[in-house]
């Protein structure tokens, strides 16, 4: 099973230079293959395999002992593939458009400035260096030396590839690990999990976890940010300073909510065998709120705001945490098709009204708490029963 691990580095102002440099030359060598290839493909419409070109690398090296001589071979050839990757795609499209006038977009040279990554495979040209106590683990990169690497969370596995990142002014390091699974220990618990606006999670068996505070304190900075930051002048100081503010702002938000993501889905992993959750499709969600079978016409303002409530809780970014979590500690995770789900009453099927967002109303059982219900359904279709806890 693989694991990414995306930390932050540290370069040192030489390392960096030496960094950049590494970036400049792979994207020359990533053009000047693109190069090869659309040639080939304009003249006599034959195209280049990835063995074709990686079969030049060594003849490339020994022709540049001071430019493309100095890296790593292996790193080399993971940038041909990228490029080679990129072709497969372009020719895909090239096929199924056939005969219609649509134009295929041909894959494009990138500048220096967009080619920010170079992937390493562990032991060719780098290594991981794990921290031995702290936080402060090591990266090193042929051609850029030993890089200092914030490890904010242990690294589990065996370390496969290093990528080695720029964006803007930051660097970070992308790890990908081989983990095994350790199972937990059985717990004898199962339930359904339904991820809600009004709070963040309801378990069928009546755990609740509320939508975490920073959420709103954050979307309050950012919405006072945008404000300010329009009423400037396009291209003053003061606009750009804003801006540089409000990107820091979500970025800080985007950190804290992943934090909360982990923590509550190593909660739940923990402490149950097996979880139902919704099959999630957010962009489909968001894009037809403006009347949902479950929901038909609600008023539009509200809409909107129940519309970024949405976005904001993550839910998407939580479940594929949760999904990983599980399976590396061999528990199941149960995927359900969530149609009515939140609206038929768990206990009788019967099909509910829904006139405020936290109540359902069923003819027979009277009102019932929403998510509650939901999580209940849904831990049913699952097949683990009804999901409540059982009297000892
Ligand atoms: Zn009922």
């Amino acid at each position: 099973m693989k694991h990414a691990y995306k930390l932050r580095a540290y370069p040192t102002r030489p390392q960096e230079g030496r960094a950049v440099r590494l970036l400049a030359d792979h994207c020359e060598l990533y053009n000047a293959a693109l190069q090869e290839r659309r040639e080939a493909w304009r003249r006599h419409h034959r195209s280049i395999s990835y063995g074709d070109q990686s079969a030049q690398l060594k003849a490339i090296r020994a022709a540049d002992p001071d430019g493309q001589g100095r890296h790593s071979c292996t790193a080399q050839q993971q940038t041909l593939r990228r490029l080679n990757a990129s072709f497969g795609a372009f020719l895909k499209r090239a096929r199924r458009s056939k005969g219609k006038a649509r134009r295929v977009g041909y894959p494009r040279f990138k500048p220096y400035q967009r080619f920010d990554q170079v992937l390493f495979v562990a032991g060719n040209g780098a290594k991981w260096q794990p921290a031995d106590a702290g936080r402060w683990a090591h990266a090193s990169f042929q051609a850029v030396g030993r890089v200092k690497v914030n490890r904010h969370r242990p690294v589990v596995g065996r370390v496969k590839t290093l990528q080695l990142k720029r964006e803007g002014r930051r660097w970070f390091v992308i790890l990908a690990a081989d983990i095994e699974a350790v199972p937990l220990p059985a717990t004898g618990r199962s339930v359904g999990v339904d991820l809600g606006v009004a709070r963040f999670l309801t378990t069928s068996d009546g755990e609740i976890i509320a939508n975490p505070r920073f959420l709103d304190a954050a979307q309050q900075r950012i919405v006072d940010l945008q404000r300010r930051k329009a009423r400037t002048r396009p291209g003053s100081g003061n606009r750009s300073r804003l801006r540089r503010t409000l990107a820091k702002e979500w970025r800080t938000l985007r950190n804290q909510r992943r934090d909360f993501h982990h923590k509550t889905a190593r909660g739940l992993v923990d402490t149950c065998d097996s979880l139902a959750l919704e099959h999630l499709r957010v962009a489909a969600m968001t894009a037809t709120a403006a009347g949902t079978v479950e929901a038909p016409g609600r008023n539009v303002a509200a809409k909107a705001g129940l519309n970024r409530s949405i976005l904001d809780a993550g839910w998407s970014q939580f479940t594929s945490i949760l999904v990983a979590k599980a399976a590396s500690a061999g528990r199941r995770v149960i995927l359900v098709h969530p149609a009515y789900t939140s609206i038929d009453c768990h206990t009788c099927g019967t099909r509910c009204t829904r006139s405020r967002q936290e109540i359902v109303v069923c003819p027979v059982h009277g009102e019932l708490d929403a998510d509650l219900n939901g999580a209940r359904n849904l831990a049913a279709r699952a097949g683990l029963g009804s999901g409540q806890a059982t009297a000892a």
